[in-house]
């Protein structure tokens, strides 16, 4: 990833990016785009990894379907949930697999693996008014599923929690974790009606941390109405943790209540690219599936390949073109509603890490 000059190629990106079709209309911010070209260097021969499904839904963005059957993802609150914050109204909650009640899980789990080949699952749910989610209960089935079947992944939205809290989960057979880490103390108590400190977040991945689990923080950019406010302190903190990899989301306005949220600028999201990649060097940083569709994606995944991210889910068209153009090695992953995480692959929804 040297910027090198292709044959019959400029050697500037952003005349590159005219070349491409699918970024015809595309409005790049020819300052950023240059400061990602200066970067690259730095990045050299940094692979790229595109995980896509291979059937059509993906045409459609009919993501929900398919994550139900290769990595399904389970609720055990349902649909409820007590915070009801202005981006989601637990509507993220709507097409996981309901699971209320231990058996459930252990029934349904049973079943899947089965007649599936389930190859692992997440659990998730609504959460109390502290951002806390009582898991508790459910551990005795995931030790017994994990004692069953040793193959199958579990991932976690752990909410908020203690380190008690934590290692009961990395107890019961755990594999990841994950969680929302939100920057800004306004976004908490405006945009999920919650009265915690930013501290508590940092105490939670702290707490995640001390344990063998594979912590994997989720930042929402454009939690705050749509504006980036506390994303650069989210990535303070995480900077500050062996995280196992870092997923980065853009919030998608389609779910908050409506006239609440605007549309992030796509410049601003390509900045906390740069900003994601040069505070974390060392470790994965992710470009998870939850994003607006459109115009608005194809340019925030252009961005993402510039600034050196490691990973799309569902990349858009021109993506693969980008990498191309600007000489970036690619892997292509045929998978579905995941990402490769190390030598794992782990779910990551388009959804509330809680
Ligand atoms: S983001 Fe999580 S806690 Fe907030 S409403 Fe959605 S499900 Fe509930």
């Amino acid at each position: 990833m040297d910027g090198s000059i292709l044959p019959g190629r400029t050697s500037d990106w952003f005349d590159r990016l005219s070349e491409i079709e699918p970024l015809e209309d595309a409005d790049f911010d020819a300052a950023l785009v240059a400061e990602m070209q200066r970067a690259a260097p730095a990045l050299r021969d940094r692979p790229i990894r595109f995980s896509t499904p291979t059937f059509k839904e993906y045409e459609t963005g009919e993501l929900a379907g398919c994550g139900k059957n290769s990595f399904p993802a389970f609720s055990i609150t349902a649909g409820g949930c007590a915070l009801m914050c202005d981006h989601c109204q637990a509507s993220i909650l709507e097409p996981m697999i309901p699971a209320t009640s231990p058996e459930m899980l252990d029934r349904k789990v049973r079943d899947l693996v089965l007649l599936q080949d389930l190859q692992g699952f997440l659990l998730s749910g609504g959460s109390n008014r502290r951002n806390e989610i009582a898991y508790e209960r459910y551990y005795p089935v995931i030790e017994g599923l994990k004692r069953d079947f040793p193959h199958l992944k579990i991932a976690i939205h752990s909410a908020l929690l203690d380190e008690r809290r934590a290692r009961l989960m990395e107890s019961a057979g755990v594999d990841t974790a994950m969680m929302d880490v939100i920057g800004a103390q306004e976004t908490i108590e405006q945009v999920y009606h919650l009265d915690r400190p930013v501290d508590d977040f940092e105490a939670t991945l702290a707490a995640l941390c001390s344990t063998s689990m594979e912590v994997v923080p989720h930042i929402v950019a454009g939690l705050h109405y749509g504006r980036l406010l506390g994303e650069a302190n989210a990535l303070d903190i995480c900077s500050r943790h062996p995280i196992h990899a870092l997923v980065l989301v853009v919030i998608m306005p389609f779910y908050a209540k409506a006239g609440t949220f605007e549309t992030p600028d796509t410049a601003a999201i390509g900045r906390l690219f740069v900003e994601a990649r040069r505070r974390i060097p060392d470790r994965q940083v992710l470009l998870g599936c939850a994003r607006p569709a459109g115009m608005h994606k194809r340019t925030t995944d252009a961005y993402a390949v510039m600034a050196g991210l490691d990973g799309i889910a569902f990349p858009a068209d021109g993506a693969v073109a980008v990498a191309e153009a600007i000489g970036r090695p690619m892997e292509q992953q045929h998978a579905c509603c995941s990402i490769k995480v190390g030598g794992e692959t782990v779910a990551v929804p388009a959804s509330c890490a809680a």
